[in-house]
């Protein structure tokens, strides 16, 4: 479990997020963020869970996770079989914040138990120990979701969906994009300027298929690698174009985006 930190994690807020998850939180309601890869969702709740001065769990989603990964197991020791609780459940007795980044990755049979958690019963079932957990005052769910990505190919079930309230996020304007570059990647304004511009006309080859359009994490990667020194063509090529693509035309479509950018 996470320890809280001693500082607040850095987070610049978009709008009326911080109000609204407080509010979420105080009515036990569980929370959905929004948006696209690499734009801030993770960051947010982490600065919440120091906010509201709660322990925070964070579980990567991926199709193989299953729901024992989450609720524990019985483990074979030198005393004989011992239970181990997973995540969830040490959230749920704890009081913990429980952020399951990009849920749709995991498998609906995996998704099913939170169900329980997230209406007026806020219980835990434990089958394999007949164990019936009522979760711990300041329990809260968090999921992930990238509606983008692979949207064709997995979604999330309206049962399942309609059990959270919503928050969308995005990446941010351009002003409070340079304000997170420059102080994410320790660069001057200027340059965290330059990158932002590079960001924002990749974007526009979305409508020309580029599938995943550059984030700030991106940029921030890139703004570390011309903080060490290396030159900013190589370091936005290596951080930023070549991460999102194979495709030779894209390919060469960025870089003229970028050597029209840099002169
Ligand atoms: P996501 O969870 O949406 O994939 P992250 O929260 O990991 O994205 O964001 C990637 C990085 O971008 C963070 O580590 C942080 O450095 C930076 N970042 C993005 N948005 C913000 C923000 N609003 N305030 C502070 N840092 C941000």
């Amino acid at each position: 479990m996470d320890m809280r930190p001693p500082e607040a994690p850095y987070y610049l807020a978009g709008g009326n997020e911080v109000a609204l998850f407080e509010q979420c939180h105080a009515r036990q309601l569980a929370v959905m963020l929004k948006g696209p890869t690499g734009c801030g969702k993770t960051r947010f709740v982490e600065y919440m869970a120091w906010k509201l001065g709660r322990p925070l769990i964070t579980i990567a989603c991926h199709d193989d996770l299953s729901a024992s990964d989450l609720i524990g197991r019985f483990l074979i020791g030198h005393e004989g079989t011992l239970w181990q609780d997973g995540p969830l459940t040490r959230a749920v007795r704890s009081g913990a914040i429980c952020y399951l980044d990009e849920i749709v990755e995991a498998r609906q049979d995996t998704v099913v138990v939170l169900h329980p958690l997230t209406d007026h019963r806020r219980i835990l079932p434990i089958d394999k120990t007949g164990e019936v957990l009522a979760a711990a005052p300041g329990f809260q769910l968090v999921v992930s979701y990238n509606p983008g990505y692979q949207r064709m190919l997995k979604d999330m079930k309206p049962s399942t969906r309609q059990r959270f309230v919503a928050l969308d996020f995005d990446f941010p304007p351009p002003e409070r994009e340079c304000d997170i570059v420059q102080r994410e990647g320790g660069i001057e304004r200027a340059q965290a300027h330059a990158l932002v511009t590079l960001a924002q006309r990749l974007r526009t080859l979305q409508e020309r298929g580029l599938a995943e359009v550059p984030s700030t994490r991106l940029l921030i990667a890139a703004a570390r690698l011309i903080g060490s020194g290396i030159p900013v063509r190589e370091a936005c090529n290596s951080a930023i174009i070549a991460p999102l693509s194979d495709d030779g035309p894209l390919l060469g479509a960025m870089r003229d985006l970028l050597d029209a950018t840099l002169i």
